[in-house]
């Protein structure tokens, strides 16, 4: 996903999944909160639904997604937050904190517990099987998640990051069905039979910027896909956190 490219935002959430995530949002946010930050607002699809009711900031590291923005908004990195400490009652980010290396995830969560001055909002996929999204190269045999994704998580490992100073005070597990793939049946779709995650018309290899992939359906691929819709439930795709400061932190 190239984050400063005008395309990535042009219809980004064309399907509208979006609004699921404001309403579980708007439930979640305490009646005592006035102002917010956006962290990672992307172009805006949640931090403009916002702008009526609350004082939002939208921070992104596009420049491309924060012209969207019908607030302000500053360009900058999660992981280096231009504002003082406890600057907004609650810090929102959503969909961003799967994007970040080991690194850049810890740099993140520590600025956003800084920034906060009370709450921190935060959604995820909820235990992604990230290896299930994978393409695989052609030319090169680079593989790489279809969305960009380096981080899975739990409610546990959330719950540990955002400690000490946070605990979680509200969770929800929502959102559209999604079905995980048997770890033996998606090694042999992959690695024998050859299909991989389609990345999208368009979508260049990371790695050697050609856009050819392994992603052929073939009667055996279609019979590993259907046996492993036999043998696998779905489960809804994300995990929502509200995160409150301990008193001794305030
Ligand atoms: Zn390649």
């Amino acid at each position: 996903m190239n984050y400063l490219a005008e395309s990535t935002w042009e219809n980004y959430d064309s399907a509208h999944q979006a609004d699921l995530r404001i309403a579980k949002l708007l439930a979640f946010l305490p009646s005592d909160v006035e102002t917010i930050l956006d962290a990672g607002c992307g172009n805006g699809i949640i931090t403009n639904k916002l702008i009526a009711k609350y004082q939002v900031t939208g921070l992104d590291i596009s420049p491309a997604a924060l012209k969207y923005l019908q607030c302000p908004v500053v360009q900058a990195s999660v992981t280096e937050i231009p504002f003082p400490a406890k600057s907004f009652d609650a810090v929102i980010c959503n969909e961003v904190l799967e994007h970040l290396d080991n690194a850049a995830l810890q740099k993140a969560v520590q600025e956003l517990k800084r920034v906060a001055a009370k709450y921190i909002i935060i959604s995820v996929p909820h235990q992604e099987q990230l290896e299930k999204l994978y393409y695989r190269c052609a030319n090169c045999g680079f593989t790489e998640h279809v969305y960009g994704h380096l981080q899975s998580f739990s409610e546990d490992t959330l719950v540990s990051y955002l400690a000490p100073e946070f605990y979680l005070k509200n969770r929800d597990v929502f959102g559209p069905l999604n079905r995980d793939f048997k770890p033996l049946l998606l090694k042999i779709r992959q690695r024998w039979l050859k299909q991989w995650s389609n990345p999208g018309s368009g979508a260049k290899c990371s790695r050697c910027q050609q856009e050819k992939f392994e992603i052929k359906k073939t009667i055996l691929s279609k019979g590993i896909n259907s046996l492993n819709v036999l043998l696998e439930r779905k489960r809804p795709y994300w995990f929502m956190g509200l995160f409150i400061k301990k008193a001794a932190e305030l």
